[in-house]
């Protein structure tokens, strides 16, 4: 079957109600794509027949303009990655979308944590557009990839607060040489190893949780080695349940390490999961078996 490519919900609307049952697995992208977004959607591929990739560089989850201006863009390079991948529909809504004075969603907590904080309006933006693409699509499934852990959270909570049925598939993080989490905004970073040393922390507290030997505490120092490196800044670098990213507490759940780092003006995140978890009274972190 040939990629279709819409730029235009009209058209788009004509060919998903021509589709007998309407079972569509939804990918949302914001273009550059690499083999992370690949693996969403051979994911997608092996969960259904007719897929559907959206490109959209969202101006309304940037709160910085010069990020918006300087986010990478290869729409052509794209099509043709799709058409190779042999991906059903391929959606570009930038005509379809008028920004201007848009409703926005009001997420509620989950915006006060991790990214939240540093972003201001960011998660609002995410659901906003989210929004809009689910009503116009109806996906059966929608997959998203664990690399935005916070933004599936987001995008559930959407889902279920606007009572659509689409089901979430996720997909873990797709990680290239040295541990580095593949992202579109990496190639915007000069020194690569700024990038493994941010894994690498990760994994550096994931052993001392498995050696039994790290204290909540421990993050401040990890904190300061990777500054000390020549990391500029690290927004955040916390452990939290999975469930709704609150504290960790005595009652073991699952769990995961996230970070945040500016580098040369990059904003790169990161995490990586933990088995269950829980907190001892003198602040040390216990795998519960
Ligand atoms: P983006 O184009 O950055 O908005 O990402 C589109 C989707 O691809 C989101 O669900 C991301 O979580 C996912 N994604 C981006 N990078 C990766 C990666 N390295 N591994 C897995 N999923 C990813």
């Amino acid at each position: 079957m040939k990629t279709l490519i819409l730029t235009n919900k009209f058209e788009l609307e004509k060919v998903l109600n021509s589709i007998k049952q309407r079972k569509i697995n939804f990918i949302p992208t914001m273009g550059n794509l690499h083999e992370g977004h690949f693996e969403l959607i051979r994911s997608a591929k092996k969960n259904g027949n007719i897929n559907l990739v959206s490109i959209y560089i969202n101006p309304l989850q940037f709160n910085d303009k010069k990020d918006f201006d300087n986010y990478p863009r290869s729409i052509n390079k794209d099509l043709k990655y799709l058409k190779e991948l042999k991906v059903s529909m391929v959606y570009l809504p930038e005509k379809d979308f008028n920004l201007t004075n848009t409703s926005m969603i009001d997420l509620g907590e989950i915006v006060d944590k991790l990214c939240g904080k540093n972003r201001k309006g960011h998660f609002e933006g995410v659901a906003t557009i989210i929004l809009k693409f689910l009503l116009i699509i109806k996906p059966e499934k929608i997959f998203l990839g664990e690399k935005d852990f916070q933004q599936i959270l987001v995008i559930k909570k959407v889902i279920k607060d606007f009572n659509f049925s689409t089901n979430v598939k996720t997909v873990p993080i797709v990680r290239g040489h040295g541990g580095i989490a593949l992202s579109s905004r990496n190639q915007r970073i000069k020194n690569i190893n700024n990038l493994e040393k941010v894994y690498n922390c990760l994994i550096d507290i994931k052993n001392k949780i498995d050696e039994d030997n790290f204290c909540i505490k421990d993050l401040e120092y990890f904190k300061d080695n990777l500054i000390k490196s020549g990391i500029c800044r690290v927004n955040y670098l916390e452990i939290l349940k999975e469930s709704d990213l609150s504290e960790l507490t005595s009652i073991p759940s699952k769990s995961r390490i996230f970070i945040s780092c500016n580098i040369q003006g990059v904003n790169v995140i990161d995490n990586l999961g933990l088995r269950k978890i829980y907190l001892k009274e003198c602040g040390k972190l216990k795998f519960s078996s």
